[in-house]
């Protein structure tokens, strides 16, 4: 094995006891330079890093340590980890007592909600001193989002996909029941002695049977038409002249039920690669939820924008707003809190943005109002991104 280099620092300081002040004192000088500079390394790190002894005094925390713990700077009467971090040393206790490193995963809620993945190694033992460890925290929320989004999706889509299945295998016993119900009614007319009033009973039961048939139909085509994933037809698109041609569609609609709508800042939009068809179907779902959102006099703003890298296109309403409990719900299929809703309109937003590269967000205050912002990729970003 090669022998360990010695710096001339680590040569000085083994003769310490018989160097004179002058040179003493540049010792100390250069030892204050490469803490200077050890410290400054350690501050852009993006990982927070600590040192620790087992009972939780921090003997050395950096700038994203600080920033992640929510830490004061240069606090006297410093807390010990263990209080900063309520319940992580009864999650340590085993490896504070082992010479292996661990890894967990914390929910931090201040100084703001994040999830840290946190990794600690205990130091070599020193002799006469109290064992001590590193903890290097990473930022993991947005991994972690990613990762629950990728969950909640395949989720669904399986949920959907088995849904599918059981919708199109319905549709035969209906078929079956349709020509059935028809046959009955044509056999009902032909028979004779029956009684009037008997005849007229069943045949309205009959009737009420179609109904509910045709009503059954109803909702299964509806739901195969809205989940049926077809993988979007990407094209020049713009964002503008398919809102117009969909609002001109709806204006019908908006004006019955006393709805004024405003369109802002969309001369300067750029060109996305969209499909037609499937924007069509996100602008109408969400101006029918907006419509139905809103009283009478009610007002819709669509506002665009246009950023780097993205364009953005917020509808905003002044409507009822969406209960924090329905908040977390609001993508899930059939969740709906309407009487005669389905449920499905969101979850096809969001599918349909998915497949575009883009995002949605929802904010709403109850009483008040909310606003869906899309988000698409500019089309020179799609490119980079695909290149
Ligand atoms: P549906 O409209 O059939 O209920 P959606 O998936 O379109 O199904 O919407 C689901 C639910 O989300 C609605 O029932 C409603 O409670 C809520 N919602 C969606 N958009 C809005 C909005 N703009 N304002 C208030 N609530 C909304
Ligand atoms: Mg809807």
């Amino acid at each position: 094995m090669a022998a360990k280099k010695t710096t001339s620092l680590e040569r000085m300081l083994e003769r310490v006891e018989t160097l004179d002040a002058p040179t003493l004192a540049g010792l100390a000088q250069r030892l204050a330079r490469e803490r200077g500079l050890f410290e400054r390394v350690f501050n852009v790190l993006q990982e927070g890093l600590l040192v620790v002894d087992s009972d939780g005094e921090i003997a050395y925390a950096n700038a994203a340590a600080h920033r992640l713990l929510g830490l004061k700077p240069d606090d006297a009467t410093a807390p010990t980890l263990w209080r900063v971090v309520p319940g992580l040393r009864a999650s340590l206790a085993p490896a504070l007592e082992s010479a292996n490193p661990v890894t967990r995963e914390l929910a931090l809620s201040y100084p703001e909600p994040r999830t840290v993945r946190l990794h600690l190694v205990p130091f070599e033992a020193e002799a006469a001193r109290p064992r001590r460890f590193a903890i290097i925290l990473s930022d993991i929320t947005r991994e972690k989002l990613d990762t629950d989004q990728r969950i909640e999706s395949e989720r669904v889509s399986s949920i959907v996909l088995l849904a599918a299945g059981v919708a199109h295998e319905l549709g035969n016993p209906l078929n079956s029941l349709t020509i059935h119900l028809q046959v009955v009614e044509r056999r009902l007319k032909k028979l004779r002695g029956l009684d009037k009033k008997d005849a007229a009973a069943l045949s309205d039961s009959i009737r009420v049977c179609s109904d509910e048939v045709s009503r059954l139909d109803g909702i299964i085509s509806n739901f195969l038409g809205a989940i049926r994933p077809s993988p979007p037809d990407l094209a020049d698109t713009l964002l503008t002249e398919v809102l117009t041609e969909i609002l001109s569609f709806q204006q019908r609609e908006l004006a019955d039920r006393g709805i004024t709508v405003e369109v802002e800042g969309m001369d300067a939009l750029p060109l996305v690669l969209a499909d037609r068809n499937q924007l069509k179907q996100v602008f109408f779902n969400l101006i029918k939820n907006a419509a139905e959102a809103m009283a009478p006099g009610g007002q819709l703003v669509i506002r665009a924008g246009c950023y780097d890298d993205h364009v953005t296109l917020a509808f905003a309403d002044n409507g009822s707003g969406i209960k924090p409990e329905d908040m977390a719900r609001l993508f899930e299929p059939y969740h709906t809190t309407k009487p005669a809703g389905h449920g499905l309109g969101m979850m096809v937003v969001q599918r349909i943005m998915r497949a575009h590269g883009g995002l949605i967000g929802v904010e709403s205050k109850t009483g008040q109002g909310t606003v869906v912002t899309l988000q698409f990729p500019q089309k020179h970003r799609r490119v980079k991104l695909l290149q």
